[in-house]
């Protein structure tokens, strides 16, 4: 059996060592509730505020300003839903976001219209790119809240969020980006960045699963989605996730502390995966002409179903995605995909890789070799299978 190739970390990403040695004093004896006041309590307590600490830091954000959160779905629809209920009541029902976020942006801004706000998605070009005129264009008077992510988890364009986030300001508009591909992997300071708030997630930067952070500028916090005790300095109820917690600020830290390299390492990886893999007959960049994240690669390929060809790579011990996580197992072919204008029958033969920290040369080799057999393969016909 060959080693197993991991190469879907948009979709998540292997817990670092140094992050689950950071997690295992509070899984065994630092396990009291952060809230009470005896002695493993106040232990738990101060894991969350080193945390919060060492989080703050890499955002360039006060410690003041980190909320912890379940996930980077939960902080989303904090975000966008919490500032919603804030700001209804002075009358701002109307929100602009994009074509391509995540679905935990696309369907909380579905919810809101469904509760009488109006929602503004701006469409991208080919590139996948959405510019601050757009956003600037797109602002009304009555406007609540502009989101636009850092960079796509499927096609890893990287949106002009300064730019954007200075317009934001101009028109006194509020500012939120999901950063959740982007946190470890591309700078973030949210003061020269101009963001009120932002979204990441611990499992997208090496850390664990079920935690996330959303930041926000003092006076931009959101109304609270969840009743309940004080946590968090009373906006984000729920015992704190403390052995998570401390793991994601461990993952943050060391994920920031190599990032120039890591980022080296994986684009130049990524760029020779693109360069054969695009030298198979009817193969297709996706998103490509913009700004990209470095790990993230996304081509089409004519007469491939993307299921099958993940199905054949899975045989080969290649984990890889096609369209999005969240799409697979559906008939639909990706939001993203379609909105950047990527053909319904091209979307639907869709295959993206997406390497990490942990991914080799050797690795890039075998991804390379096997996605072309697959390829050859399934067109000639010599797999069969039902189901
Ligand atoms: C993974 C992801 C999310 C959701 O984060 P979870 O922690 O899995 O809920 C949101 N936005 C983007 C861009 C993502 O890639």
């Amino acid at each position: 059996m060959k080693e197993f190739i991991y190469a879907d970390n948009a979709a998540t990403t292997r817990l670092s060592e140094y992050a689950l040695e950071a997690m295992t004093p509070y899984l065994k004896e630092h396990y009291g509730n952060p809230s009470s006041l005896y002695a493993i309590g106040r232990e738990a307590h101060r894991a969350i505020e080193d945390a919060r600490k060492k989080i703050a830091s890499a955002l360039h954000a006060p410690a003041g300003d980190v909320y912890f959160t379940s996930c980077g779905t939960e902080s989303d629809n904090w975000a966008l839903k919490g500032t919603a209920r804030r700001l209804a009541k002075e009358g701002k029902k109307h929100i602009v976001t994009t074509a391509i976020e995540h679905h935990a942006i696309l369907h909380a801004a579905e919810s809101l219209r469904e509760d009488g706000f109006e929602v503004t998605l701006l469409p991208v070009g080919a590139g996948g790119r959405i510019s601050a005129e757009a956003v600037r264009d797109a602002i009304r008077p009555d406007t609540a809240l502009v989101s636009v992510m850092y960079a796509n988890n499927e096609i890893g364009t990287i949106q002009p969020i300064a730019e954007i986030g200075a317009v934001c300001r101009e028109a006194g508009v509020l500012f939120h980006t999901d950063a959740v591909q982007a946190a470890g992997i591309l700078p973030i300071d949210v003061k020269e960045q101009n963001i009120d708030m932002l979204s990441i997630s611990a499992h997208k930067f090496n850390g664990p699963k079920g935690t996330g952070v959303l930041y926000c500028r003092k006076g931009a916090c959101p109304d609270n989605l969840l009743d309940g005790g004080a946590q968090e300095r009373g906006h984000r109820s729920g015992t704190e996730n403390v052995a998570c917690i401390a793991g994601m600020a461990a993952a943050l830290e060391e994920s920031c502390g190599m990032m120039k390299e890591k980022a080296e390492r994986m684009a130049a990886m990524r760029d020779e995966i693109q360069a054969r893999i695009l030298r198979i007959p009817g193969a297709y960049l996706n998103g490509g002409g913009a700004d990209r994240l470095p790990g993230i690669l996304n081509v089409s390929f004519e007469k491939i179903d993307g299921e099958a060809l993940l199905f054949e790579l899975d045989l080969k011990g290649i984990a890889a995605s096609s369209g999005s996580a969240c799409t697979s197992g559906s008939v639909d072919p990706s939001h993203v995909l379609l909105a950047a204008g990527v053909p319904y029958q091209l979307a639907h033969g869709s295959l993206r890789i997406s390497l990490g920290r942990y991914n080799t040369e050797e690795e890039a080799e075998r991804i390379v070799k096997g996605v072309t057999e697959a390829v050859e393969d399934l067109r000639a016909g010599r797999v069969k299978r039902n189901g």
